[in-house]
């Protein structure tokens, strides 16, 4: 019988990154993930890395932390992230003042400047001009997030960690139980994105985690040109989360649905061509809720169409996934107090920027070092 330093549960973007991180920093370590091939939320991402966002002193440090550690990423994993730099557009409706839209950004590390509406249009032709009062842009990161976690799991594998297809079903003590078998360890640590608030309680465990239903369209590659990430201004889902997390109870009932469904449209062209059209999220507290699809997908159409009307009607998939996400607006990582061994690296509000350099203030921190992003993450109340 093998007892591994830590166990890692999930194996979207957390659980690959911080897998990697742990066994290069010396622990042996077991990746565990459920599906072969995961339709995770990291599968269907826009791939955007918000290094410009970060507001607080903590943030602000982790976004010069990631520019440092995507910049040598590809060349340390020995794979292609598909790293690059984007004009992010953030679109301002038309009925709405510009000015104050901008003036939401003021704390941001990197201000993003506000455009005309013809200069938006001159920045994407794509964009109705009928449809927006002008925009913002900065410029964004962005990866390949698919093709990055399996970066990481195949440098984690050549670094002598170890994977296994499997469904963690329980957290026991000394290790967890799978469908296939109960793997031992001294530590856990729960990565499994819109799942980890299931199966913490299934282990009597009540932390405050929570996750949406998200929904987007995938195009297959096509020869229109998509020159930027485009985002609403001011996203609804951020004001979704918050209504969603005032009541942690709630999430409790089996079957509710907390507060009414958001749409905000968003799309991004990956280097192959192919388009990612979003996003609806809904605030359902079943992880199993049936969707009615071509409902979602008549919605989405209907609203890409009038933001982005060369792109609404492409052929393309619906698709459907979990999103996790946290009360503050930052993650919830650590130790569960109580809960020996049992630790969380879940619910980020923007992961694809946070993860890289927040996995390996984890795994020092793990190696029984000071941490000095780690104790101000002290964040499971
Ligand atoms: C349309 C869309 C666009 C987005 N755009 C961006 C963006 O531009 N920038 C950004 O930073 N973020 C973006 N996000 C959010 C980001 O993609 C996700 O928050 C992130 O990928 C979550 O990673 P994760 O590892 O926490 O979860 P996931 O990728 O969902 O991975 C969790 C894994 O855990 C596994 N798992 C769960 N339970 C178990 C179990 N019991 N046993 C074994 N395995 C288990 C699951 O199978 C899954 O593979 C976007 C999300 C969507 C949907």
């Amino acid at each position: 019988m093998k007892t591994y330093d830590w166990i890692v549960v999930g194996g979207g973007i957390t659980g690959a990154t911080l897998a990697y991180e742990l066994v290069k920093t010396g622990f042996s370590v077991l990746l565990l993930e459920q599906h072969a091939t995961p339709q995770n939320a990291t599968r269907y991402s826009y791939g955007g890395l918000a290094y410009w966002s970060g507001t607080t002193p903590l943030t602000r440090q982790l976004c010069q932390e990631a520019i440092a550690r995507y910049n040598i990423l590809s060349q340390e994993l020995d794979a292609d992230i598909q790293l690059r730099e984007l004009d992010l557009l953030l679109t301002i409706p038309a009925d709405s003042q510009p000015e104050t839209t901008a003036a939401t950004y003021a704390q941001c590390a990197v201000r993003p400047h506000l455009l005309s509406l013809q200069e938006a249009c001159d920045l994407e032709p794509l964009v109705n001009r009928e449809a927006i009062a002008g925009a913002l842009t900065v410029k964004h990161g962005h990866i390949h997030p698919e093709k990055t976690a399996q970066a990481y799991i195949q440098a984690f594998l050549r670094a002598g960690g170890e994977m296994q297809i499997s469904q963690v079903l329980q957290l026991c003590k000394g290790g967890v139980q799978t469908n296939t078998a109960k793997y031992h360890s001294a530590k856990v640590v729960v990565c499994a994105g819109g799942l980890s608030r299931q199966l913490l309680k299934s282990a009597g465990i009540s932390v405050k985690v929570y996750f949406t239903h998200a929904e987007m369209i995938e195009i297959p590659p096509v020869d229109l040109r998509l020159n930027t990430l485009v985002m609403p201004a001011n996203l609804q889902r951020f004001q979704l989360e918050s209504v969603a997390t005032q009541v942690d109870e709630l999430w409790n009932q089996p079957d509710q649905e907390i507060t009414s469904p958001i749409l905000d449209v968003g799309a991004v062209q990956f280097l192959d061509g192919s388009l990612r059209l979003g996003q609806i999220s809904r605030v359902l507290t079943n992880p199993q809720a049936e969707i009615n699809a071509e409902a979602s997908e008549q919605w989405l159409r209907k609203n890409i169409n009038q933001m982005l009307p060369s792109l609404g009607n492409l052929s393309g998939n619906w698709h459907h996934c979990l999103v996790a996400f946290s009360n503050n607006r930052l993650a919830v990582v650590g130790a569960i107090p109580e809960f020996d061994g049992v630790h969380i690296f879940s619910g980020f509000s923007n992961p694809l920027v946070f993860v890289p350099p927040l996995a390996q203030h984890f795994a020092n921190f793990a190696a029984g070092n000071d941490d000095e992003i780690i104790s101000q993450l002290n964040i499971l109340t």
